[in-house]
């Protein structure tokens, strides 16, 4: 089945989902006997083969400490390596390398900033923004900032249908705020926020903004020119690539002004013990041997990417959200969670009388691999007065059909247990 994309700079490409399908190795196993329906695309995408064998012939090749050497194979490892960074610059339109940091995930870039940026930047009494919505790893690394500068963390509220109160944002900034830190989609509500909105308001009054694009750079176009962002951050994981591999994205004027993250090999350029210089960016913020072949292998997630087109996938991406929207916010007893109006790639919900890890199990039982539990975000639980929702994510790989499979199994819960 071939969806043709009918917009006229793209009028030749095609959007091959049977293609695309069978290019995931793991989508062909059967799961208790029920083709995989894997709708847990928020937790981690699953890999396409080129990734896969990105890997091994890493290892069955190139295998060898990078920037460090100068034989044959630890040059080709160190070429590789640095390819990737090339591709996530031009992906995301940075405007050069020095502005792209190789870290572990979106968790490690964010814990980066807070301890760098915190360390240089952030005084007692001064404050940080972030909302509601935030993963606990948007919140937990400025709180232990705050707590070590005696400083306060400012939360911007959601409204009830999962959208920030811009104006409650605009009265929090003051003269004390020294970041805003803001996801760019919710992975518990979906909500798409407006951060190009957050990050004129905050520009304003000349307050840096960090985007939390752990949800966002597997869904649609990320030009951080555009935006005006002063640090994003994203999980190689969760854009088809090797778990172990993220990309923490700043300016370059103020990744020069941070001070080294961590100490050892790689980010200096000299080391004595009368007086150590720093290395230059990106190395500045790389200490240590980093995750070689996921780094390799996170280039090959973006060519794969790039093969399709984000454009596309966003077209796809969107067609199948609107349908499964349209359908699950149909089932009878089903509360959606997150009624925002721009939502991308994630739809949660509770059923009325049912514990959110009792549909995950009867679903498992079908095949269908969906999230349950608070999603690592407790403050949006708290805000909706729940324990846990289910949610379904997608992935540019999911189908309308699976969509169907899974409706099905939501509707076999109430005949279990109600
Ligand atoms: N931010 C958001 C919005 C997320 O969805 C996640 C993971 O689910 C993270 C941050 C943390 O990502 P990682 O665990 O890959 O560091």
């Amino acid at each position: 089945m071939a969806i043709e994309i009918d917009n006229n700079e793209k009028k030749n490409r095609t959007f091959d989902i049977d293609k695309i399908r069978n290019d995931f190795p793991i989508l062909k196993q059967l799961i208790n006997g029920k083709p995989l329906v894997y709708f847990d695309n928020a937790a981690t995408t699953q890999k396409p083969l080129s990734v896969i064998n990105k890997i091994e012939s890493y290892y069955k090749e190139i295998n060898s400490n990078i920037h460090r050497g100068v034989h044959t194979l630890s040059q080709r490892a160190t070429v590789e390596y640095e390819a990737t960074r090339e591709k996530v610059m031009r992906f995301i339109n940075a405007e050069n390398l020095s502005e792209i940091i190789f870290t572990k995930g979106t968790t490690d870039s964010i814990n980066l900033v807070a301890s760098s940026f915190g360390k240089k930047f952030v005084k007692e009494g001064d404050e940080i923004i972030v909302s509601q919505m935030e993963h606990h790893s948007n919140i937990v690394p400025w709180q232990m900032l705050c707590e070590e500068k005696n400083a306060h963390l400012k939360v911007i509220p959601i409204n009830d249908s999962g959208e920030l109160i811009i104006e409650e944002y605009e009265k929090l900034i003051t003269e004390k705020t020294k970041l805003v830190s803001i996801v760019y989609v919710s992975n518990s509500l979906g909500t798409i926020n407006p951060v190009k909105e957050i990050i004129k308001i905050a520009h304003s009054k000349n307050v840096p903004v960090l985007i939390d694009a752990a949800q966002a750079i597997q869904h649609f176009k990320i030009d951080v020119k555009e935006l005006d962002c002063d640090f994003l951050c994203f999980s190689g994981h969760k854009v088809y690539g090797p778990t172990g591999i993220g990309v923490l994205y700043g300016k370059q004027a103020l990744l020069e002004s941070m001070p080294p993250y961590q100490g050892g090999g790689d980010m200096i350029r000299s080391v004595s013990f009368s007086k150590t210089v720093y290395n230059s960016l990106p190395a500045k913020f790389e200490a240590g041997t980093p995750n070689i072949e996921a780094g390799i292998a996170l280039g090959t997630a973006f060519d794969y990417i790039n093969s399709i087109g984000i454009e596309n996938i966003f077209d796809y991406e969107t067609d199948l959200f609107n349908y499964a929207n349209e359908k699950i916010l149909a089932i009878d007893k089903l509360i959606p969670i997150g009624t925002a109006k721009n939502k991308s790639g994630t739809i949660s919900f509770i059923l009325d009388g049912v514990h959110p890890h009792d549909i995950g199990t009867i679903l498992d039982f079908d095949g269908v691999a969906i999230r349950t539990g608070h999603h690592c975000t407790q403050p949006v639980m708290e805000r909706f007065n729940l324990p846990a929702t289910a949610r379904i994510s997608f992935g540019l790989y999911n189908t309308k059909e699976e969509v169907d499979i899974a409706i099905k199994s939501i509707k076999k819960v109430f005949e279990v247990f109600i």
